[in-house]
């Protein structure tokens, strides 16, 4: 969330929504704890299938991993489309495969249908390969969504160089289903088109208990006020405290932190990025960049645990954009911010539906821009029809990672662990 040390680039639109105050007392159908993509988006997808809904943040919307992230809506999951099919099996893994071939629509159809106030660039992702072994994994990839009818192609070491204009890749694969947004303005505009929908939103409500009463939740504020609802989901996710019990104990929240240059000059900007696509690379600690509308570089990775405390602490990004673009190492660095991820151990994100009418959902592994804008849609479907074919992921049990209280040591080790590695493959 944004500190002293925590500057995004990010802006709201213009006409940003007023949000109401909570009222005392009130019932509604759906309760929606948490107001990022994942919490608008199922608000504003039940408030169309006709339920009352009131959302609850506990800061402004936005302040979450929504308005922070590095705006690349890229479809798909950390896995193929075989892997899938093989774990989930045909039926499921099938349905699967085709949610996640349609998260990056969602957002995009969403901000064309409602006429969004955001920024955006629809031209494709590019996952980069610095090594053999990447290029494979390339080809592999492609073979599989390409036998999907997926608009996706592989990229020779000549044309990545072209579209990047960064040093260092063999080669890499464009998925052109993807884009850019300004991550800001979208969560945003979620929240005003919902209010349109008839959602009611207040922002500073933490809510710091839930109890169910004959099948009524009562769901109290820090503010000392009360809620009552049928139905609480819980969209929280990297964020998420102890409301429910082991919950946060099932991710392993990670800091992303984010650079973004001064707006560069015409020479740079035609050669870096010329046709605006996103990028991930393929190193184990890997970065991620893209530009903004305001034309500045904005490169992303991964951050210490601990808050940070000066400029230093994002000194690693600034290297890695130089090592990328030898010409930008006089440009100057006018934001730093970071925000958090919730990693699952199986890298897949999770539903859980602890009690009857109480659900979470947890873990967008850091490609949750698309992935909650679908999902909340499902989840709204799923509570107005109780059909569990509507959720792509079957609902699992919270099951807390053994040694949770020791994740910081061991992810700051592996960490250092992969850096090293990929150190070694430059
Ligand atoms: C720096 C960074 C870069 C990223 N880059 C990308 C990217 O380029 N592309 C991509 O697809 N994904 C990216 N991600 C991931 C993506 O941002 C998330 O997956 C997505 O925003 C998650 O949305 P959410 O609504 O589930 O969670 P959030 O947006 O984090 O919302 C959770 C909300 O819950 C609120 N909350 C917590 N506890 C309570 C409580 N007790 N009461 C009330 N409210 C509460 C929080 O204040 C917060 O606003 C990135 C994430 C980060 C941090």
């Amino acid at each position: 969330m944004a500190t002293a040390f925590s500057d995004p680039i990010w802006r709201k639109p213009q006409a940003a929504s007023t949000f109401q105050s909570l009222p005392n007392g009130e019932r509604v159908d759906l309760a929606i704890v948490g107001g990022g993509i994942m919490g608008l988006s199922t608000a504003l997808h039940a408030a169309r299938l006709g339920m009352s809904v009131q959302v609850l943040e506990a800061g402004e919307i936005g302040q979450g991993a929504s308005g922070l992230n590095g705006g690349q809506v890229i479809p798909g999951l950390k896995y193929d489309p075989e892997w899938l099919l093989e774990h989930f099996g045909p039926e499921r893994g099938e349905a699967l495969v085709n949610f996640a071939a349609s998260t990056a629509d969602a957002v995009f159809e969403l901000i064309r249908d409602e006429k969004l106030a955001v920024p955006f660039v629809r031209n494709g992702w590019i996952q980069a390969a610095h090594t053999e072994a990447a290029l494979k994994a390339a080809v592999n990839r492609d073979r599989q969504w390409r036998a999907r009818g997926a608009d996706v192609r592989l990229l020779d070491a000549a044309e990545i160089a072209a579209k990047t204009g960064a040093q260092g890749y063999l080669g890499g694969w464009l998925d052109r289903r993807a884009g850019v947004i300004d991550p800001l303005a979208y969560t945003s505009e979620l929240a005003r088109v919902a209010t349109a929908a008839g959602v009611r939103i207040a922002e500073r409500q933490r809510v710091v208990r839930l109890a169910n009463a004959a099948g009524v939740w009562r769901i109290l504020t820090e503010n000392g006020l009360e809620l009552q609802a049928k139905v609480v989901v819980l969209a929280t996710n990297a964020y998420t405290d102890s409301l429910i019990p082991g919950l946060a104990q099932t991710i392993v929240p990670l800091h992303s932190f984010q650079i973004a240059t001064a707006p560069l000059p015409p020479n740079l900007a035609a050669t870096i990025l010329p046709e605006g696509q996103a990028v991930s690379d393929s190193r184990r600690i890997l970065v991620y960049y893209r530009k903004s509308a305001d034309g500045r570089l904005v490169l992303g990775g991964r951050g210490r645990m601990a808050l940070p405390t000066s400029a230093s602490d994002w000194a690693h990004l600034e290297h890695a954009l130089v090592r990328l673009y030898p010409s930008l190492s006089g440009v100057a660095i006018e934001k730093r911010w970071f925000g958090r991820v919730a990693m699952t151990p199986d890298h897949l994100p999770h539903v859980h539906e602890p009690e009857k009418g109480l659900l979470a959902v947890v873990g967008c592994q850091g490609r949750g821009v698309g992935l909650m804008t679908a999902l909340g849609e499902r989840i709204a479907g799923y509570l107005q029809s109780g059909d569990a074919r509507q959720l792509p992921f079957p609902v699992s049990p919270i099951r807390p990672i053994p040694f949770h209280a020791f994740r910081q040591i061991g992810v700051a080790a592996t960490i250092a662990w992969y850096r090293l590695l990929d150190a070694l493959e430059r």
